[in-house]
């Protein structure tokens, strides 16, 4: 996300002209075709277009930086969506204009004064002060709350927010927990949305990729978690005993017994970060054997993740009467 902020306010910088230059060429990071092109980290970038787009703003000054059709300076989102193509032709405006393209003379200069189609719009743009050269730069605001925006990014507002919305979802508690590790937080989010580069995603791209752990020839989210032999292995391995009959190969069955069942406080605790843990180093121990690291087994692989929760737990200090005391003697008792 701070990197598509960048983008936009990091004009000066070499990455950002390299981008403009030679992925974007003329066109708005928000109209960029996903064809592959650029390295792996703009591909992402453009995958969280949808998610980053809310997040901004433009403030009009001089208007040369700021797309008519494609960023959010009317408080309407992007143009296009509204009229579809077709109103780059009746309001006579290119798809790559930016907004100090479209005045002559200190007027707007749109076509579709009898455009019976979006008149509020037409009434609106009109309604809108003429930018000027002379204003200075465009500005570009980020959202820090939901009335608030901020010519500043903050990872910590934006993080708030999406967690807010996230609060909806049945399994929000599973992937984020005041007791999480941010990092396997993330990484079982994004396997909980199943954004993790799998064989199955690979697959359109024209490579075909089985899974390293066992063989099967077809890799998924669900089949790594925890259909696979060898991660089911592991997971039986560490969370056999907290979820006893619960235990499952089925992802939807687990993620669903993790969060509608009912566990006393230090179990839901510890199933949590077990779970987190075991999505971490399968997926580590899967790009492992990908790029040709030494094999683990799942005797090792659980090792490491009772290893794992043994420093996480004594890292914490709770105070003798914090109701996940005794966490660590629990942990003990379940542990493999
Ligand atoms: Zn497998």
């Amino acid at each position: 996300m701070q990197l598509i902020w960048r983008l936009f306010t990091l004009a000066g910088s070499l990455w950002v002209s390299w981008v403009q230059h030679y992925l974007l060429w003329d066109s708005s990071f928000w109209d960029a075709k996903e064809d592959g092109k650029g390295s792996w980290i703009w591909r992402k970038l453009l995958k969280l277009r949808d998610i980053a787009f809310p997040y901004m703003k433009a403030v009009v000054n001089s208007g040369a930086d700021v797309f008519f059709w494609f960023d959010n300076w009317l408080d309407q989102g992007k143009l296009i969506d509204i009229t579809g193509a077709a109103g780059t032709i009746l309001f006579g405006v290119p798809r790559n204009a930016r907004i100090s393209d479209i005045m002559t003379e200190g007027r707007w200069n749109i076509r579709g004064c009898h455009n019976r189609s979006w008149p509020t719009l037409h009434r609106q743009i009109l309604d809108t002060p003429v930018p000027c050269p002379e204003a200075g730069l465009d500005v570009r605001l980020w959202r820090h709350s939901d009335s608030q925006y901020k010519a500043t990014f903050s990872a910590s507002e934006t993080w708030q927010q999406r967690r807010l919305k996230r609060e909806t979802v049945p399994w929000s508690k599973v992937v984020w927990f005041s007791q999480g590790i941010p990092r396997y937080c993330f990484i079982t989010w994004l396997t909980v949305k199943n954004r993790l580069s799998t064989g199955d995603r690979m697959r359109s791209w024209g490579v075909q990729q089985h899974c390293p752990l066992c063989g099967e020839p077809d890799e998924s989210r669900d089949h790594l978690f925890f259909a696979c032999p060898f991660s089911y292995t592991v997971w039986d391995n560490v969370a056999g005993r907290l979820l006893g009959q619960r235990m499952n190969p089925d992802w939807s069955t687990t993620l669903c017994a993790l969060h509608s069942s009912r566990f006393a406080p230090m179990d839901w605790v510890l199933v949590r970060l077990v779970f987190q843990m075991t999505i971490y180093h399968v997926w580590k121990e899967r790009n492992g054997r990908r790029h040709q690291k030494p094999w683990a087994s799942a005797a090792q692989v659980t090792r490491s993740i009772d290893k794992m929760m043994r420093n996480r737990i004594s890292s914490r200090r709770y105070g003798a009467r914090h109701k996940l005391t005794g966490l660590l003697r629990r942990w003990f008792e379940v542990a493999p």
